[in-house]
């Protein structure tokens, strides 16, 4: 039984994790990776880097690899990969679910701006600040390079190229993000406004309530939906059920969960 886990997200990392448990043995399990970051954390497991060629080239994959389930834990945010998998997935009738992290959502004191994409977000900032934490990842800075009289403070993983905002600082850092640290960096930045995507999770969320504990605007840019017609669970474990759900008909008599 083959699996494919379309990753780059601390919850691929974790199916990964709990599907390479030794009580199953049975299991192939393949983590794919696009190869945007130099030095990913590696999930166990066999693991591919690079793109597949599209959604042909990703039914390709699957057929030639005899893949029996694909679980698209790709970033909320990572659309084409998704769209991808789920036309893949109908083409050669490959069972396909997305591992989607919850959103987040405002609280009591919170100065939210929803937008829809990057530019959305950019078109909102001249009235919200003039020094502004962006920390929607290094690919997309063009959305800002037009705001010339705004300053950046850009967090990213990698460094990014062109274009991106003329006014800019570049801080190298991956998650997990502490309360304190965040604190910190918007005092020390004078940060007035702070702009992130709606990614869900621990990990980048202290940002959100150091903005409110200051006071700060926060643009959030909404979510790409999962495509039509493609189930979807919200962590590792029930990806997990589910898996064994659709392999339990294959596996011999007698075999544990
Ligand atoms: P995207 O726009 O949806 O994908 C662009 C192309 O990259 C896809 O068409 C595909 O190329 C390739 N690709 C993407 N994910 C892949 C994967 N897991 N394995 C193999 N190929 C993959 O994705 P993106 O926003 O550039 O994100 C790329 C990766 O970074 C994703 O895997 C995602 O989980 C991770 N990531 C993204 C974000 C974000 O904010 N977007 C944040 C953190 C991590 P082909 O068409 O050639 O197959």
């Amino acid at each position: 039984m083959h699996v494919l886990i379309l990753g780059g997200t601390t919850e691929a990392r974790r199916l990964a994790e709990s599907l390479a448990e030794p009580v199953r043995p049975n299991l192939r399990v393949t983590n794919s990776l696009a190869g945007r970051v130099g030095a990913p954390r590696l999930p166990p497991g066999e693991v591919r880097v690079g793109g597949f060629g599209g959604t042909e080239g990703l039914a390709r994959w699957l057929r030639e690899h005899a893949v029996d389930a694909v679980v698209d834990a790709t970033h909320p945010f990572a659309g084409t990969i998704s769209s991808n998998a789920a036309s893949a997935a109908a083409a050669t009738g490959v069972p396909l679910l997305a591992l989607r992290r919850p959103g987040w959502a405002p609280v009591p004191g919170d100065l939210w701006h929803e937008a829809g994409s990057l530019e959305e977000a950019a078109g909102l900032l001249p009235a919200l600040g003039g020094r502004v934490f962006l920390t929607t990842g290094r690919l997309g800075l063009a959305a800002f390079a037009a705001l010339d009289d705004l300053w950046f403070l850009v967090r990213s993983v990698d460094a990014p190229g062109a274009p991106a905002p003329a006014r800019m600082e570049v801080l190298l850092d991956r998650g997990p993000f502490t309360l304190d640290g965040e604190r910190e960096l918007l005092l020390r930045h004078a940060v007035d406004v702070v702009v992130t995507k709606d990614s869900g999770g621990h990990a980048t969320a202290p940002k959100l309530t150091a903005a409110r504990e200051a006071g700060l605007p926060v643009v959030v840019i909404r979510r790409p939906r999962v495509p039509e017609g493609v189930p979807v669970v919200t962590g590792p474990g029930a990806a997990v059920d589910w898996l064994t759900e659709r392999f339990r008909p294959l596996l011999p008599p007698g075999t544990p969960p």
